[in-house]
């Protein structure tokens, strides 16, 4: 889960990281309210929506006087900002960020991550900050500093000098420095983040270390063990496909080609969408349905599916091993009944009570394809989706 950039800083305020001072607003009038309690000459209008790259899109704007953060206000609210990062939908902006304006001397760049392949937290810092870690990498890899943290004692301030001090920071800034890193490492881990991404972290003119930008992701099945995280969820920052079947215990991701996917298990919707590629198609979502797949699940995988309008196509994939065949099979029979969904579907069943499950499909009636394989379901996907566009097509040549 993601959560926006004010939230961010108000957690890692409290674990001890310095923030340029800054307040919500959800409209123009309080933007200026805002600035005005803020107080200074400066303040920063910043865009809350999840996802990065929002100064060059201009997200994140400049302003010298009440009247500048009012119009800054009044031109983001309710702006679709498209970013190089957002995708092309974008992202809606509902929340404004109001900061005071801080004079920077220097920009770092600081990043937490799970490692997986060494399974610790790997601090990745830079004195190039401003610029995305991509092209930091490419363009200046040697001002990279990465330092990996043994899980059992957590970071130590010795770590946290070395890093300071291999990012070229004066004795005078090396504390404040130190205070940033250990907090950033202490609500990284206590709040079970995957990923804390301060870029700038920022040096003033005044020798403080501050984080003038924050990105913040938690690791989604931790979430039950942190109410107060859980409860910063912004549902309208979320894909509402993804939303709406989270809400219902299925795991969704969205794409954005022809053929709906109803699989189980994380591999084989992977394996799929490479299948059907390969057959040349394009996949138009994929829905994870689980384990434990009751006739219900499978018929609210079909209504899922079919919201999105881009389907043309639906392919259900099942490898039981926990799961049963014949209870799929079943649930493809009783969704399809209740509720016709005007597109092409193919099923492939493989497993345990496979045998049952094909005669459950067979003896339907319903016009389902089967299929034996992977590679025959999603060629079959393809031929079928294609052949219904064409029927589709004809139709509308008729009319
Ligand atoms: P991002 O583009 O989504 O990563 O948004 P950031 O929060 O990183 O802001 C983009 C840029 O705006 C920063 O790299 C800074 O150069 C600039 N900026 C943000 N806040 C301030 C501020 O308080 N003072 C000044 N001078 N520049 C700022
Ligand atoms: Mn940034």
């Amino acid at each position: 889960m993601d959560i926006h950039e004010y939230q961010a800083k108000e957690i890692l305020a409290r674990f001890g990281v310095a923030t340029p001072k800054g307040a919500l607003a959800y409209s123009p009038e309080q933007a200026a309210y805002r600035a005005r309690e803020i107080g200074g000459k400066l303040w920063v209008v910043k865009a809350q929506v999840h996802t990065g790259g929002r100064g060059k899109a201009g997200g994140v704007k400049l302003c010298r006087s009440e009247d500048e953060v009012m119009d800054a206000a009044d031109e983001l609210l309710g702006k679709k900002l498209v970013t190089h990062q957002s995708g092309p939908a974008g992202k809606i902006v509902g929340r404004l960020y109001i900061e005071g304006g801080v004079a920077i001397a220097k920009e770092l760049y600081l990043g937490f991550v799970l490692d997986r392949k060494s399974e610790r937290v790997m601090v990745v810092a830079s004195s190039e900050g401003g610029m995305e870690i991509e092209e930091i990498a490419a363009e200046k890899p040697d001002s990279i500093v990465k330092v990996s943290v043994e899980p059992a004692v957590g970071m130590q301030a010795f770590q946290a000098r070395e890093i300071a001090f291999a990012l070229g920071l004066k004795p005078s800034q090396i504390q404040s420095a130190v205070n940033a890193l250990m907090g950033c490492y202490r609500a990284f881990e206590e709040l079970d983040a995957t990923m804390l991404e301060i870029n700038p972290l920022i040096v003033t003119e005044d020798d403080h270390v501050m984080a003038l930008d924050a990105k913040m992701t938690f690791d989604d099945n931790a979430l039950f063990r942190h109410p107060a995280v859980a409860e910063l969820r912004d549902k309208s920052q979320e894909d509402p496909r993804e939303t709406h079947a989270n809400d219902r215990g299925l795991s969704y991701v969205g794409l954005t080609g022809k053929i709906g996917c109803i699989v189980n298990g994380a591999g084989l919707a992977m394996a799929t969408m490479d299948m059907i590629k390969l057959a040349g198609g394009e996949p138009a979502n994929f829905l994870d349905i689980g384990g434990g797949a009751t006739p219900e699940r499978v018929a609210k995988a079909f209504k899922l599916v079919t919201m999105d309008k881009n389907v043309e196509a639906i392919l259900v994939n099942i490898f039981a091993g926990i799961n049963r065949c014949d209870w799929v099979a079943e649930g493809v029979v009783q969704a399809l009944e209740k509720s016709p969904v005007g597109v092409p579907v193919i099923v492939r069943l493989a497993g345990t009570h496979v045998e049952e499950g094909r005669r459950i499909l067979a003896r339907s009636g319903l016009p389902i394809i089967r299929a034996n394989t992977l590679a025959e379901a999603a060629e079959r996907a393809v031929a079928a989706w294609k052949n219904n566009a064409n029927t589709v097509g004809l139709k509308v040549v008729n009319a």
